[in-house]
């Protein structure tokens, strides 16, 4: 067993010329919400496109995309792709539409390419239209619910628009989800990190639902708009955090490797937290599937309601029209938006990123961190400078690391010696 190291093996190419199909098909079939949560990068954030887009997608724009669909899997001899309903708040289309537009996926890769579909919600509409679960059993989707931790917790940030928190909506949803005829579709909680609260008193309220999976997500910041907790006079670091020295505050690492610490140390598995299983992956010199660390060239795309064809929707918190490629379903294809310079600039491995990240070495397991949290106005290019998380990436990789290397060497110190 190889010994974790920050300097692993490459993860991903450094630098192709090939561009990557994408496998990941995000469609916005709900560009509205019945929500107003504080740190909304939708709504809240630089961009504001939604303001001029059609709440919901047409029919029309969801078979042109399908058959795009098509045509890329079939291009790259895709087996499956990845199709994520998303928002706003994707079940506001309704029970109809939704069925509707599931069939038009389906159909369209009928004999091409098995979807794989995946909706993320806040839930409030399963527990208030009986209809939708059914749809989506149909089909086979796996829903990802969106739950901060306690009530408290959650209210403090996911408000109704009369500024009411929306904790005991979700909780009758997820008592609804987690029922036997319906457990097998719960993908798990996405869970947006409040460092103010207590890790540990939020990691059980997630764990309450018994989720299958936890995503702790670092809410969406840039070195303009920099997150909760971390100082506007902070300046991107000109050098990569030295490992054991002193640093800024670390306030989401310190609540992360609280939890860590309670998840790696649990005598049975509790859930699986995507963002550490990635690390240590990482660590190990794997590859990461998701774009918030690692090395691994971009495979997700992006459809508006309106038919625009986008980057990660991330993007907008750094400025207006940031995901923007100029590419739109009934004029282009997929294939035009994995050549965009764009997307191509996202599938560079570690040439991809700027200086300072490039001599880090933490960079082949962090990456950067998530492309939008690079953003700094005064570098150039604009995504070049390290991560708004830096330090608490820094922090976290490092408390992780160190972890495994404890249990590795006791793994070698108490192995038995071969017999002759
Ligand atoms: S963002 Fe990550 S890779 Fe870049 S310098 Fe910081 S810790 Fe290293």
């Amino acid at each position: 067993m190889p010994m974790p190291a920050t300097n692993a093996p490459p993860a991903a190419p450094d630098g192709g010329t090939e561009s990557v199909p994408f496998r990941q098909f995000l469609l916005k079939i709900h560009s509205r919400c019945n929500l107003a949560c504080t740190y909304c990068y939708m709504y809240e954030a630089a961009d504001q496109s939604w303001r001029q887009r059609p709440r919901s997608m047409a029919p029309a724009t969801v078979q042109r995309a399908a058959r795009l669909m098509a045509e890329h899997a079939a291009e790259h001899g895709l087996s499956e792709v990845h199709v994520v309903l998303h928002g706003g708040e994707p079940l506001l289309v309704g029970a109809e539409r939704l069925e509707a537009l599931i069939g038009t996926v389906t159909g369209a890769l009928a004999g091409i390419a098995a979807p794989r579909f995946t909706l993320q919600t806040n839930g409030i509409r399963l527990a208030e239209d009986p209809r939708l679960l059914p749809v989506l059993d149909r089909h086979g989707v796996r829903i990802g619910v969106s739950l901060d931790g306690t009530p408290a917790g959650h209210d403090r940030h996911r408000l109704r628009a009369d500024g009411g928190g929306s904790h005991a909506a979700t909780a009758r949803a997820l008592e609804l989800l987690t029922q036997p005829a319906h457990q097998h579709l719960f993908a798990g909680l996405l869970c947006v990190i409040d460092p103010t609260t207590d890790p540990l008193e939020t990691y059980d309220a997630l764990l309450q639902f018994a989720p299958p999976r936890l995503d702790l997500l670092l809410p969406h910041g840039t070195w303009q708009t920099r997150p909760p907790g971390v100082a506007a006079s902070t300046s991107p670091p000109s050098a990569p955090p030295a490992p054991g020295a002193s640093r800024r505050p670390t306030p989401y690492a310190d609540w992360l490797c609280a939890v860590f610490d309670r998840w790696y140390s649990a005598p049975r598995r509790e859930t699986g937290i995507r963002l550490f299983e990635e690390i240590m992956v990482l660590l190990f010199g794997g590859t990461a599937r998701s774009e918030v660390v690692g090395l691994t060239p971009v495979d997700l795309v992006v459809v508006e309601t309106d038919g625009a064809i986008e980057q990660a929707d991330s993007l907008k918190v750094s400025y207006p029209g940031a995901p923007e490629t100029g590419l739109h379903v009934f004029r282009d294809t997929f294939a035009d938006a994995a050549a965009h310079p764009a997307f191509r600039a996202r599938q560079r491995g570690l040439s991809g990123l700027g200086p300072v990240c490039r001599s880090c070495v933490r960079s082949r397991v962090c990456g950067g961190g998530l492309y939008a949290h690079r953003y700094s106005p005064g570098a150039a290019p604009v995504f070049s400078a390290p991560s708004v998380y830096c330090d608490d990436l820094a922090v976290l990789i490092d408390h992780i690391g160190a972890q495994l290397r404890r249990d590795v060497a006791a793994l070698t110190v108490h192995r038995p010696k071969a017999s002759r």
